[in-house]
């Protein structure tokens, strides 16, 4: 039986495991980043004492998902919530520490991959997966490849603009669909709402203070039928299914996976996504692709680690 070890690298913490063939985790556990000591060797190091938590001989390789953008050759640029994680070939560290193949990945590619391999694209061909959170992430696998571009990973998808006069976006550019669909996006749309006197029960809930608002706390609002909560999420979701529309037109994907902690606002943001894909994109297209919930959950960037491993 094959195994290889995922290491799934956040700002916070790193989680890893051992992983087989079937996308079935072994063995995993979970260890401190320690990203606040600023220093690049103790964060290697504790991705070193994680693989050795799972480790045995006969894996056939390490599978990283990192922030970050990850050339062809493993080296990392650009990682902001990391020490130092710029320019420098973490693929090679790890395969002279180890003696075995190790891939590193973007991390929302890597998720792409682990979803198309073992989640909810299993068994297509070609399928977009979406991250939606604090930002917009995303990966492509077309006939069974991950699409990575002509040098660096390709797909950053939060960053294409849906409106060349719109929002600013964090990235400095404007209009991104990151800047409709992203958390504090969202977060930021209704406080406004609020302040220009909409009236909703999410003040109540925020016991006045509006900083507290989360997307959670606009689900519950929703659940409870608050309009404002309502309308906060059908417009978030036109402007992602609308930008999805021009995707589905580009790619012609079978399934596009929705994952992430804002994927969990559940039907009404699936629904809306649905109808607008429908509306907007080319007929025979939008007919064919299905729009889906993620489905590895809150270990799916170990198995996506793992799954890099067992594309080569
Ligand atoms: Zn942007």
């Amino acid at each position: 039986m094959k195994t290889a070890i995922g290491i799934d690298l956040g700002g916070t913490y790193i989680k890893y495991g051992l992983v087989d063939q079937q996308g079935k985790i072994l063995k995993k556990g979970m260890i401190p980043t320690k990203a606040e000591s600023n220093s690049r060797d103790i964060v290697i190091e504790q991705i070193s004492t994680a693989i050795k938590d799972v480790w045995n001989d006969t894996i056939d390789g390490i599978g990283i998902g990192t922030p970050g953008v990850v050339d062809n050759n493993g080296v990392v640029y650009e990682a902001p919530n990391l020490p130092d994680w710029h320019n420098f070939n973490l693929k090679e560290i790890f395969e002279k520490k180890f003696n075995k193949p190790v891939v590193v990945e973007n991390d929302a590619n890597s998720i792409a991959y682990g979803e198309f391999l073992f989640g909810a694209g299993k068994g297509t061909r070609t399928i977009v997966c979406l991250t939606l959170g604090t930002g917009l992430g995303g990966g492509v696998v077309i006939n069974g490849k991950l699409l990575r571009g002509a040098i660096y990973s390709a797909a950053e998808i939060g960053h294409m603009p849906i409106d060349y006069k719109g929002r600013k976006c964090g990235c400095g550019s404007i209009g991104c669909i990151e800047a409709y669909v992203g958390r504090d996006y969202i977060v930021k749309s209704v406080i406004r709402k609020i302040k220009r006197g909409k009236k909703t029960i999410l003040t109540e809930m925020a016991e006045n203070d509006l900083s507290k608002i989360t997307p959670k706390m606009i689900s519950e609002a929703y659940q409870k039928g608050d309009k404002l909560a309502e309308e906060t999420w059908i417009e978030m979701a036109t402007a992602l299914g609308a930008f999805l529309a021009g995707i589905v037109n580009l790619l012609n994907p079978d399934r596009i996976i929705l994952a992430g902690g804002i994927a969990q606002a559940g039907e009404i943001l699936f629904e809306t996504v649905r109808k607008t894909i429908h509306e907007r994109a080319m007929k025979v297209l939008s007919k064919n692709v299905e729009i889906v919930p993620a489905e590895l959950g809150i270990d799916a960037g170990i198995i996506s680690g793992a799954a890099l491993i067992f594309q080569s």
